[in-house]
């Protein structure tokens, strides 16, 4: 075999594959490249769902007749110069090969007229094949008409599904673009029906509900947050609306549409308590920064971006949304509203909102005496705070995200983040899980053995996990860094409940009530030996507050008169992470043991060590040959 060059028209198809893969993805292209011209109206029709026809007319600067033929030339691009340029990309396009692309797999027509020019001019493409430029009658904008897609790449024609599946993408990608952008009005139609027809009124409310219906739109918060030079602004939906999946999550980045694992987990986590497990919050926050701040030139299509803070992000969305929900009572909540700029405010509704609210509360507690006086004599009935509408979550599985360690980091008050020490390094004789087990969850795979073990391999060794013990250690990791910003979340009883204690054990919990408050375990005395309890961590909300109560006891009374807060601290952090933590003998759901695996970074260097247990084990690949006596 010889080395050659390949031709223009091959690298360009090439090309083509990675960026073109549907009629969605040409839509996705002419869109942007419309906004990117400053159009203030866009407007996109396709034939059968894009297999037929895609036509995307826009109002924006145009091009000149002399640069058309290099606007369908790979690598011709008028948005960056050179290559400082690409870190700080400021339009939706830069590579200059969308175009290029498109024009090689389809039939194409371009028309275009500059601002400046007094009339349009006109170029055609056939399978990459340019005809010459011609003058043509045009508005000032362009005209992109796209026939026939993947008409010369028949694995991919074949490949097309039926139209109303690619209509559906096509949908969604115009969703995304037009979301994102309320001041510029956009239409798509197919087969000259109109789909969408949405006028440029600037106001984000007004255009989740054309997409998402009115009752969604009147449900949602108004979010708000600048740290350092980020700003994050945006709705998120009341806990009340939610969906199966996280589809819902619009996350823009400077106006691009991106997904993003980290920022969808601090979504998860900022509703935590608030949702039902296996519901997923709903969404539409932007992301503003200096385009410096963040890599866009990772993903051919730019849907994943690489953030250089993203922990600062992570905590900024994190915090907001928990300040929003945990912070606020239900009123100001609603109030809150108010903050929104865009002008996309409405008292009434706020106001509308909040009486459905209360009144539904109200409700709630009707019915909670009912119950209550029917199981008189039984348990204390719990439930969250009367004015919030919120469901309990199971806890002590891996039902939700946890936040990478350190994810608050930004957001700690100065000073409190020493406020756990770091206890003494060393002693558990463990291995650096960070050198050995490869770190990216696409290529782990891992098998639970006996409900207790995961096992998988690294490059070089093989790697057994205890579950309980590695859970743990996730959940201590966290709560220690999560402690360091602020005090965890508490869940509230409606009725405080008593319990009876020891004298030393009554003793010991009024004691420490300070710090046992700092881990949401609110105590009161309550004469004799007995102490009530109003509020107990979130995080083992699925446990009754007395078992938890004892639960800490222990390290209360070891600790004596003279410990140390932090020793103590630390203590009681490894009761709850124990206590919540999944157990051996639990089955876990593939899902359950990849987030499990993804987390065990949070381990990698932690010095701690709650019992003394290993958490891995680790069978290298040599020693594993000298076993079996390979060498
Ligand atoms: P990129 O968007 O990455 O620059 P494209 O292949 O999508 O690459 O477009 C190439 C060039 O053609 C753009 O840089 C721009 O100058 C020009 N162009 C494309 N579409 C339009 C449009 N709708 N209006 C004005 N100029 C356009
Ligand atoms: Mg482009």
């Amino acid at each position: 075999m010889r080395i050659h060059r390949l031709s223009q028209a091959l690298i360009n198809k090439i090309a083509a594959g990675e960026v073109i893969e549907r009629p969605a993805s040409v839509v996705k292209e002419l869109m942007e490249n419309a906004v990117d011209a400053g159009a203030t109206r866009i407007h996109v029709s396709v034939g059968a769902g894009g297999t037929d026809m895609i036509r995307v007319v826009d109002n924006g600067c145009g091009i000149a007749a002399g640069e058309l033929e290099l606007a369908l030339t790979a690598h011709a691009t008028s948005k960056i110069h050179d290559a400082d340029d690409l870190f700080r990309v400021g339009t939706l396009g830069f590579r200059g090969e969308a175009l290029a692309s498109i024009a090689e797999v389809s039939q194409l027509v371009l028309r275009s007229r500059a601002a400046d020019q007094p009339e349009g001019a006109q170029i055609e493409a056939t399978g990459g094949r340019l005809s010459t430029v011609g003058p043509c009658g045009a508005p000032v904008g362009t005209t992109i008409e796209v026939r026939n897609l993947f008409y010369n790449v028949p694995v991919r024609r074949k490949g097309l599904r039926t139209a109303a599946t690619e209509l559906g993408h096509v949908k969604e990608t115009f969703t995304r673009i037009a979301l994102a952008l309320p001041q510029i009005d956009f239409v798509l139609s197919n087969n000259d029906r109109p789909i969408f027809d949405l006028s440029g009124t600037g106001r984000w409310r007004d255009r989740i509900a054309t997409f998402f219906g009115r009752e969604l739109a009147d449900n949602l918060i108004w979010v708000e947050n600048t740290d350092g030079d980020v700003q994050l602004s945006g709705y998120v939906a009341h806990p009340s609306h939610s969906r199966a999946n996280n589809q819902m999550q619009y996350l823009f980045l400077n106006c691009r549409y991106i997904r993003d694992r980290s920022l969808q987990h601090a979504l998860r986590e900022a509703y935590r308590g608030l949702l039902l497990a296996g519901r997923f919050p709903i969404a539409f926050l932007n992301l503003a920064m200096p385009p410096e701040d963040v890599d866009v030139n990772v993903h051919p299509t730019k849907i994943e971006v690489r953030f250089h803070n993203a922990g600062q992000h992570y905590g900024q969305l994190l915090s907001t949304l928990r300040t929003k929900f945990l912070s606020t009572d239900l009123h100001v909540r609603v109030r809150g509203e108010s903050e929104d700029p865009t002008g996309a405010h409405d008292d009434d509704q706020a106001d509308r909102l909040r009486d459905e609210l209360v009144g539904w509360a109200k409700g709630k507690v009707a019915q909670w005496e009912v119950d209550a006086a029917e199981e008189l004599g039984e348990e204390v009935q719990r439930t969250f705070d009367a004015s919030e509408p919120r469901e309990p979550l199971s806890i002590t599985r891996l039902d939700r995200p946890w936040a990478p360690a350190g994810g608050t980091r930004g957001t700690a008050p100065a000073g409190h983040s020493d406020a756990v020490a770091e206890p003494d390094a060393g002693g558990c004789g463990e291995p650096n899980l960070a050198a050995r087990v490869p770190a990216g969850s696409a290529s782990l795979r891992a098998v639970q053995l006996h409900n207790r073990y995961l096992v998988t391999e690294s490059d070089d060794a093989l790697v057994i996990f205890d579950q309980h013990a590695l859970h743990e250690r996730i959940l201590y990791e966290q709560l220690r860094s999560r402690l360091a910003a602020s005090p965890l979340e508490t869940q509230s009883l409606l009725v405080p409940e008593p319990v009876d204690l020891a004298p030393a054990e009554a003793a010991a919990v009024v004691e420490h009530r300070d710090t046992l408050g700092r881990l949401g375990m609110n105590v009161e005395p309550f004469g004799g030996d007995t102490v009530l309890i109003s509020g107990y961590p979130a995080m083992l909300a699925n446990l009754p507050p007395a078992e938890v109560l004892r639960e800490l006891l222990e390290p209360l009374l070891t600790a004596g008169r003279e410990a140390a807060r932090d020793a103590l601290l630390d203590d009681l952090l490894h009761a709850i992470a124990c206590k919540a933590a999944i157990k051996a003998g639990d089955r876990l759901a593939p899902e359950e043991i990849t987030s499990l695996l993804e987390q065990r970074h949070l381990v990698d260097n932690a010095h701690h060590c709650p019992h003394g247990r290993p958490t891995a084990l680790v069978f290298t690949r040599e020693e594993l040959d000298k076993r079996f006596k390979r060498t």
